[in-house]
């Protein structure tokens, strides 16, 4: 069943069917999964994983009610809110990603809009990072207008993140303050302008597996080059404190690994929060169908340290990717 559905992945038309069969294949048929999903991986990146990290920069009184964030206006979590990090943070961060030849320096800002007096200051930003860092720089920052994207893109930002988070008929469960629809028009918005974009989601919010399929099969239609894949970590003072995430065994976080490989084989597949919590003992697995991994922890949640993240990769036989600039 594995071999004869391989044909149909990464082409535009297949089935939503065809992609819940593999969400629901039989644990023992995974390491035939895994083995079909590696040769895919191989034959489009090699044997090699990129590391990012992420600096945020803007953190918690968003205006929005994303059930799952610490820094939404609902949350109660215990978390340094600020309103921007002082430049030092970011060179510093910038420079470490230079100098253990990371591949991505992801910054992320809490908050759904921006005045143009807030871009113009982080883009001022950013052209100075530029001047004194090599690294790529992916930015998460909510919606912007079309001119504000322009301004961060002429500052030299290369990559926009924007999560779709989960599939369409359970986003409302999630978040009531904006529509899944004012996500992907922005998405859309950044790749008019020539933005490469970084598109994915969260697993564990209390979807089923048709949500599951539902978003991973949008995200492919909006071919991003890279899909993170975060698996819940339930944190305190969150609405999704006492979320139930029993179900994200080893297996079943594997199989929505290989999922989105076989829908988007090209694309940077990164296993992003939770890798710590729900795949330890099984990195060896995840690497057979990602390419990508953060280190030193996420927005809110801890996470492994550089050295353990390079150390993880090179025990599993992989080799910890340096991207040239
Ligand atoms: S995910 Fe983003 S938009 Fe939603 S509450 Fe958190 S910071 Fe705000």
């Amino acid at each position: 069943m594995i071999k004869s559905l391989q044909k149909s992945f990464g082409q535009k038309c297949f089935s939503p069917e065809e992609a819940m069969q593999i969400l629901n294949l039989p644990d023992e048929d995974l390491p035939d999964l895994l083995d079909t999903v590696y040769a895919i991986r191989k034959k489009y990146k090699g044997t090699t994983v990129g590391i990012q990290i992420l600096t945020n920069a803007r953190s918690g009184n968003c205006s929005q009610n994303c059930a799952y964030c610490a820094q939404s206006r609902d949350s109660e979590a215990n978390i340094n809110k600020y309103r921007l990090v002082p430049y030092e943070k970011l060179l510093h961060d910038g420079r470490l990603a230079q100098d253990q030849n990371l591949a991505r320096h992801c910054i992320g800002l809490s908050g759904i809009r921006f005045s143009d007096k807030e871009i113009n200051e982080f883009a001022d930003y950013v052209k100075k990072l530029k001047k004194e860092v090599h690294t790529h720089i992916c930015c998460s920052i909510g919606f912007l207008t079309l001119q504000q994207a322009q301004k961060l893109k002429d500052a030299g930002i290369d990559r926009i993140n924007h999560n779709l988070n989960t599939g369409r008929n359970f986003y409302s469960s999630i978040c009531t303050t904006h529509t899944y629809d004012e996500r992907i028009s922005n998405i859309r918005m950044l790749q008019s302008i020539g933005f490469e974009i970084c598109c994915g989601g969260i697993i564990g919010l209390g979807e089923s597996k048709t949500d599951v399929v539902d978003m991973l099969l949008e995200i492919k239609d909006l071919h991003p080059q890279s899909v993170p894949v975060n698996f819940l970590i339930p944190l305190e003072g969150t609405a999704l404190a006492d979320a139930d995430t029993s179900h994200l065994s080893p297996e079943y976080c594997l199989k929505i690994l290989c999922l989105a490989r076989l829908l988007m084989p090209k694309s940077d597949i990164r296993c992003a929060a939770g890798r710590e919590v729900y795949l330890k003992g099984w990195e060896k697995w995840m690497f057979y169908a990602v390419d990508s991994i953060f280190a030193s922890g996420y927005l809110t949640a801890g996470g492994q340290s550089i050295e353990e993240t390079v150390k993880l990769i090179t025990d599993a036989g992989f080799q910890y990717k340096i991207e040239a600039v």
